[in-house]
């Protein structure tokens, strides 16, 4: 039946109606000319399609919008049922979805059955996007003989005899179909095709809507559950500074409920942190970490001391929408106790190491001096050479030891700086003699020139005794690293800068590595060569020194040509560093 049978046995007139044929069959003897009747019918499918379009806007139950469609069009045509078919998962079949005025062993029979995609009336209509229908389906029994005996029996009970299935079609193509259902012959008129269109369309855009609800809703759980399981604390803030967002990690870690921050800002916390002093003990930590005084993208450590010790790196992200608009932040809170408690007995080990090796390398010191002076008896070449070499190595393993000593006070925050005005000149001269005091051992075909300025310099503000380790390591290294030629120290002011440069035509820093050489234990693979024993530690500790002092080291250098290190201090006050005491 369907098309078929509505040529042969009415008047037809087919219409496309968006992408629907629309096929209505006009009853014989009716003019065309509406009669008063009509016009009240038209009149109230108009009103029934206006509320159509409100339960689309008052209803978010997709389940619900399309029971309440299916009851307006029933009562707005005379239909006595009508329902909605849904595509089953492997888009194969249908089966309804909702529906009114149906029996419900109707509706579990479809899902039972489901009607495959090209068969009877609604299976055709979802395969084709085409209206199918039949005004009397006595007449045309061929559709019914698609479906088999279980289905000719359902139909026989809900025994009806007109039809008319639409399809529900969106922009993501045909999603089910809707059919009207009289259980007498009904001849559609082309009012009720067009407004059962209309309505079918309709339905279409809630369950499109519904789909994309959905699927963002799935999305949303989906980053919900991920960003729940995250081992990293997030907080998240609206551009007001109200807490939007506050994950189980976040609550763990800060030993906050989510529910005491949720929704508010600072002053709120604040404010129920003096109401309910007892239950929010620890709301404190909530807002140390807010007030935390970090830039975007940027890190900070931070430690809170309740209920238990816990450090963290602290990072903050700007949100931005897709629009760049600003949405506020996140601070994600990453753990980082146990990497501290490991650093802290890594230094505390190399520290109290050094101490305890400090004193007895010194008595090695002084006993091997004693002997190669004589002064306990005589000595022949051979004993004198392998003392000699023996003194070099002892002297090599204290300054080792103060090196790793100085590193451990400076990642303590120990190195107690005292800031004086100091004259860089002096400072340096004092290094520069004990270096070429014959007995450093140190006499080679080596020039080691110290230019003295034509001038006083003006004074930097210093910490004399860490100044003397920085000059020293630069001053050492560039006696070190030049087997044979010169190092010539000279000093320049320009501008608000005063600067100390160590010039060596030595071995000279490979290019590829001159950026590691700051790095802690870093060494050159041409210093490995010419100089087997080093730590690395040199340079660290000289540029955290620089950086102490408000100074920069800068390096210039060309394999086997030789470096240029120049030592940096500001000369302008406002630049300079304070006369501060730090640490012990
Ligand atoms: P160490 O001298 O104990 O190896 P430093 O930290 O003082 O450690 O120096 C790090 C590395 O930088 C050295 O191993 C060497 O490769 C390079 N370096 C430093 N000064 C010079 C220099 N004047 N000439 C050539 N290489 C140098």
């Amino acid at each position: 039946m369907g098309e078929r049978n509505f040529k042969k046995n009415s008047k037809t007139n087919n219409r496309k109606i968006g992408r629907t044929i629309a096929i209505a069959a006009k009853p014989k003897g009716i003019s065309a000319i509406h009669s008063e009747k009509e016009h009240r019918k038209q009149q109230k499918l108009l009103v029934a399609l206006e509320q159509v379009s409100k339960t689309l806007t008052v209803e978010v139950d997709l389940h619900k919008i399309l029971e309440d469609m299916a009851k307006i069009i029933a009562k707005a045509v005379g239909a006595k049922w009508v329902n909605f078919w849904e595509l089953t998962p492997d888009k194969k079949a249908v089966f309804i979805s909702a529906h009114y005025g149906m029996t419900n062993a109707y509706m579990e029979h479809s899902r039972k059955y489901p009607i495959r995609l090209g068969t009877a009336w609604i299976g055709r209509t979802v395969k084709s996007g085409k209206a199918w229908g039949t005004s009397d389906i006595l007449t045309d029994p061929n559709l019914i003989k698609d479906l088999g005996p279980k289905w000719r029996t359902a139909i026989r009970r809900q025994d009806y005899r007109a039809l008319l299935c639409l399809p529900t079609v969106s922009k993501r193509g045909v999603v089910g179909g809707m059919c009207l259902y009289f259980p007498g012959v009904h001849p559609f008129t082309d009012f009720e095709m067009r407004l059962a269109t209309v309505a079918a369309n309709q339905a279409a855009t809630a369950i499109t809507n519904a789909q994309i609800f959905s699927d963002l809703a799935a999305e949303r759980n989906k980053t919900i559950a991920i960003v729940n399981s995250l081992a990293d604390g997030i907080i998240m803030y609206d551009p007001e500074g109200r807490v939007t967002f506050f994950n189980p990690r976040a609550e763990e870690l800060l030993w906050v409920p989510r529910k005491l921050v949720e929704g508010r800002n600072l002053a709120d916390i604040r404010l129920q942190q003096k109401r309910r002093p007892k239950e929010t003990a620890f709301l404190e930590n909530i807002i140390s970490i807010s007030t935390l005084p970090v830039n975007d993208f940027e890190t900070k450590e931070f430690s809170i001391a309740a209920p238990q010790k816990i450090s963290f790196q602290v990072a903050k992200l700007p949100v931005r929408g897709v629009g760049n608009e600003n949405l506020g932040h996140v601070a994600v809170l990453h753990d980082i106790t146990r990497e501290k408690e490991s650093e802290e007995m890594k230094l505390n080990f190399v520290s109290v190491a050094s101490h305890q090796l400090r004193t007895p390398l010194s008595e090695i010191k002084w006993a091997l001096a004693t002997v190669l002076n004589q002064d306990v008896g005589p000595l022949n070449e051979e004993q004198k050479n392998i003392l000699g070499k023996t003194h070099t190595t002892n002297d090599y393993l204290i300054r080792l030891v103060s090196d790793l000593l100085d590193v451990s006070r400076i990642e303590e925050g120990r190195f107690g700086y005292v800031f004086k005005r100091v004259q860089l000149y002096d400072a340096v001269r004092e290094v520069f003699e004990e270096i070429s005091h014959p007995a450093g051992g140190r006499r080679r075909q080596l020039s080691f020139v110290l230019e003295k300025p034509d001038r006083a310099l003006p004074p930097i503000s210093a910490d004399a005794s860490k100044l003397r380790i920085a000059i020293f390591n630069i001053l050492d290294n560039a006696v070190k690293y030049t087997p044979k030629g010169s190092v010539q120290i000279s000093f320049r002011v320009s501008g608000k800068t005063l600067s100390c440069i160590v010039k060596d035509t030595g071995i000279g820093i490979p290019r590829d590595q001159q950026k590691f050489i700051f790095q802690k234990f870093f060494r050159a693979r041409n210093a490995i060569r010419v100089q087997t024993e080093g730590s690395g530690l040199g340079l660290w500790i000289a540029n955290e020194v620089m950086e102490r002092h408000k100074g920069i080291v800068t390096v210039e250098s060309a394999e086997n040509k030789g470096s240029s290190f120049s030592l940096n201090f500001p000369l302008d006050p406002r630049d300079m560093p304070r006369g501060k005491v730090e640490g012990l």
